[in-house]
């Protein structure tokens, strides 16, 4: 049996025709008609229709981890800066903070979205006020495995002390929360297209800019920080950020086959959780509140090893001999060897999530059959070690 994978990218075919089209035109560059078109489908699905979103723009970079860098260096973080950072997520939402020489100060989530808490929020920036004498320069949310934050209460506490949103909506392509697209509510918005998230660029990312202004200072710091003269002149320091035109081309390609992508997610999501429903022990982790529209990018449970006689890692490692591909949960940041110095407001339930959960197949190429399968196996394995534990 061929291994199943959590969320290996599919393409759809089309990406052919875009990458064809820039090697007869001799756009492999940084730039070119892919960038712009990938461009304009990404304003088109995340941006068109919404008053809400209205003037905002989009620059496609190479990678999400960059655009959450840009994001940065266009809010001023620089030397010493605090950032508050949700504890609960990838390394690479945290790690920019540190390129700029700045300092994240980490924030626990609340146990329904999983995501960073806004009322400990306004209490660790209460605190670091305190302590440093300082406001922190930026507020980094995330809408972790796709699940959408209590992003409006995050933005109101933002708003409160002054302090800007960078929304990281690198897992959340496609989420919703009250009928607005995740990734527009926040000052600056990021997201990835890595080979193993929703779509897929082979590596890429785009950051949702307030205004046009703001994504042209964007795409000047993503080209290394040219001014305009005749010669090259630097006034800055710049990156080298943005999104080939190759990649742009796969991403044009994937665009055409997002909506159904979603679709796919979301039924397997569906039938996880049709299936998890009646089994003691393990829990589903649906979308928690009606306003909440999450892309499932991966599907996760918790599961109780009191009830079930089985940690995440033993169901993770019996998949694996079945050559099914499971993950624990993100290790929280505050757990990390790299940032065991900052500072950390913590409430328990980022620790009590990674000793508990694990990801399950959701990707494109895996089937309601391989669903059922798979939970048929957890729920064969659980009956087998409680039995052993009785
Ligand atoms: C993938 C990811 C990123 C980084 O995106 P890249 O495109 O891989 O640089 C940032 N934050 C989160 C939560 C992610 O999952």
């Amino acid at each position: 049996m061929n291994r199943i994978h959590l969320c290996m990218c599919r393409m759809s075919g089309a990406e052919q025709k875009f990458i064809d089209e820039a090697f007869a035109e001799e756009w492999v560059v940084p730039l070119g008609p892919n960038v712009d078109g990938f461009e304009e489908d990404l304003k088109h699905f995340i941006l068109d229709g919404d008053p809400a979103c209205q003037g905002k723009e989009i620059a496609a970079l190479s990678s999400g981890t960059a655009a959450i860098h840009l994001a940065l260096v266009l809010l001023g973080v620089g030397r010493d800066d605090e950032v508050m950072c949700q504890s609960f997520t990838f390394a690479a939402s945290a790690n920019p903070v540190v390129y700029q020489g700045g300092r994240p100060v980490f924030v626990d989530s609340e146990p329904e979205s999983w995501n960073m808490d806004p009322v400990l929020l306004d209490k660790a920036i209460a605190d670091r006020v305190a302590v440093t004498g300082r406001k922190p320069k930026a507020i980094i949310a995330v809408h972790l495995y796709g699940m959408p934050a209590r992003i409006d209460e995050i933005c109101a506490v933002g708003e409160k002390w002054g302090i800007p949103v960078v929304e990281d909506a690198a897992e959340a392509l496609g989420s919703s929360y009250k009928g607005r697209k995740c990734g527009t509510f926040g000052r600056f918005g990021i997201l990835s297209f890595n080979g193993n998230k929703m779509i897929t660029t082979s590596g890429g990312g785009a950051l949702i800019c307030p205004d046009a202004e703001s994504k042209k200072r964007a795409v000047f710091y993503a080209t290394q920080a040219r001014e305009a003269y005749p010669y090259y002149q630097h006034e800055h320091i710049g990156f080298n950020y943005r999104l080939s035109n190759i990649s742009a081309g796969i991403g044009r390609g994937q665009m055409t086959v997002l909506e159904k992508y979603l679709d796919h997610h979301r039924r397997l999501a569906g039938i996880y959780q049709v299936l998890f429903a009646g089994m003691a022990g393990v829990k589903y982790h649906a979308n928690p509140w009606p306003d909440a529209d999450s892309n499932y990018w991966l599907s996760t449970v918790e599961i109780d090893p009191e009830i079930t006689g089985c940690t995440p890692d033993v169901v993770s490692q019996h998949l694996n001999k079945l050559n099914i591909e499971t993950r624990l949960l993100w290790k929280p940041m505050h757990l990390q060897p790299v940032y065991a110095d900052a500072p950390a407001y913590v409430n328990g339930v980022s620790e009590h999530l990674f000793d508990r959960g694990l990801c399950l197949p959701s990707g494109p190429w895996v089937t309601p059959e391989q669903v059922k399968m798979i939970v048929d196996e957890i729920a064969y394995l659980i009956s087998s070690q409680s039995a052993s534990l009785t």
